[in-house]
């Protein structure tokens, strides 16, 4: 395994928590991915400020350019209820990577809403049929969410579905080949991308928004040198390293527990 080369900035957004939304059905884990709504508004705002272009890779694009691809993961209700109307004032579109399995379930997306993102000119994907970890599957499973995903999502929005999302970021080399024969031509997962010398495709990297301080966590990202980030992506694969030892629950609840903020004792005022 290599790591992949520098390619176009994406960030990875999940749920956006809408004043719309009277009760949002987040699990915790979905919860530490959450924006607020506000925050949402603030990062493509500033992605508009700062003078990026945005693609959803549905033509080539020139690679010098300063571009930056917006990607939502997990079919959440407030992609459709927060964030299109944001994106539409934005002028922006962003590519909705949809499980498709979990569509029609409470907080989730419908399959009228999953069209009416489609119509709105935005990029619909896979992220599987169930979200199981890819690389844990046998071939014949694995071959199902690929294909499934594939067939069901092209038949509910009439577009082409060539672009797959790993769920819980977690692919190998079987994935990547898997993928490709299936016709995938993208494939991304949520660290800084990687390469495999026996697989056609890489596995291009992300930078997952977080709900704390994502405005900042953005900016950082995108504004990162080459060196910077090089090291991330090194960074990028000790994390799945970390994530194979210790099992990804296990890792999770780490991440939650070191990323709270420390309580401070409270200090009684004498005067
Ligand atoms: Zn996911």
């Amino acid at each position: 395994m290599k790591l992949g080369k520098p390619t176009t900035p994406t960030l990875m957004f999940h749920g956006i928590h809408s004043r719309y939304i009277a009760e949002p059905s987040y699990t915790e884990r979905e919860r530490f991915y959450a924006i607020r709504e506000d925050h949402a508004i603030e990062i493509f705002g500033r992605i508009a400020d700062d003078g990026w272009g945005v693609t959803t890779f549905a033509s080539e694009i020139d690679a010098s350019a300063k571009t930056v691809c917006l990607t939502f993961d997990d079919a959440h209700l407030s992609h459709y209820v927060s964030a299109l109307p944001i994106l539409i004032d934005f002028n922006m579109n962003a590519i909705f990577f949809i499980t498709v399995g979990e569509v029609g379930q409470r907080g989730k997306l419908s399959w009228s809403q999953v069209k009416a993102l489609s119509d709105s000119g935005m990029s619909i994907q896979s992220h599987s049929v169930s979200h199981r970890p890819l690389d844990r599957l046998d071939d014949a499973a694995l071959t199902r969410e690929l294909i499934d995903s594939k067939m069901i999502l092209e038949d509910a929005t009439g577009r082409e579905v060539s672009m797959l999302s790993l769920p819980g970021g977690r692919g190998d080399a079987r994935v990547l080949r898997q993928a490709n024969a299936a016709g995938y031509r993208r494939v991304l997962g949520s660290g800084r991308g990687r390469t495999y010398a026996s697989a056609p495709l890489p596995e291009l990297g992300r930078y997952a928004v977080k709900s704390t301080a994502p405005l900042a966590g953005c900016l950082r990202y995108l504004n990162a040198t080459p060196l910077s980030r090089a090291q991330e992506r090194i960074q990028s694969v000790a994390t799945a390293a970390a994530k194979d030892l210790l099992g990804e629950n296990l890792y999770e609840s780490l991440k939650r527990i070191s990323s709270r903020p420390v309580a401070r004792p409270t200090v009684s005022n004498s005067s």
